[in-house]
């Protein structure tokens, strides 16, 4: 597990920079956490790194938005939130998107990740003591999605 704290907008959406620069097409990237707790602003982050230069906001009807980049593969963002059956993840067709080379980047992952690629990397971001702003995310390695990419991550989120 890689831990950092953030004590702003801008630092977690440094530190989803720094996750977009190593990701690759397949990857899918769970976020969980409170409302409020900076999962969108996280995916803001990472979106702008890959050159995508629409606002990214929660898909709240529709589940999931896509966003073409300039990394050479297309960027899924879904949220969960509303999710009331498994089977909205299944009829998303994530894997079928992954294999044709996106990322997705989902909030309220758990929620869907029975459904989902059992490798994958998952964040969680919470409140941190230190203040209003301070965010502690938990970044988290799951099925050897991210073993070679691993020491990149760690050291790029150094301070
Ligand atoms: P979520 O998608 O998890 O519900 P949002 O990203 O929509 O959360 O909202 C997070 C709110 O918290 C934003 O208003 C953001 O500016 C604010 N914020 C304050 N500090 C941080 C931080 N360190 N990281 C992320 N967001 C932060
Ligand atoms: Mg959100």
């Amino acid at each position: 597990m890689i831990t950092v704290v953030t004590c702003g907008p801008a630092g977690t959406q440094a530190v989803a920079g720094a996750v977009a620069e190593l990701a690759r097409p397949g990857d899918v990237i769970l976020l969980d956490g409170d409302l409020g707790a900076g999962k969108t602003t996280f995916t803001q982050g990472f979106a702008r790194r890959l050159g995508v230069s629409e606002t990214v906001t929660s898909p709240t009807f529709t589940l999931v938005r896509s966003y073409p980049t300039n990394a050479g593969f297309d960027l899924y963002h879904a949220d969960l939130y509303r999710l009331e059956h498994l089977s909205e993840v299944i009829d998303l067709a994530l894997p079928e998107v992954l294999e044709d080379g996106g990322v997705a980047v989902v909030e309220w992952g758990e929620r869907g990740s029975p459904a989902l690629d059992p490798a994958h990397l998952s964040i969680q971001i919470s409140h941190d003591e230190g203040g209003e702003e301070a965010r502690r995310l938990s970044i988290v390695n799951h099925g050897g999605a991210w073993d070679d990419r691993w020491n990149q991550l760690e050291e790029a989120l150094k301070c």
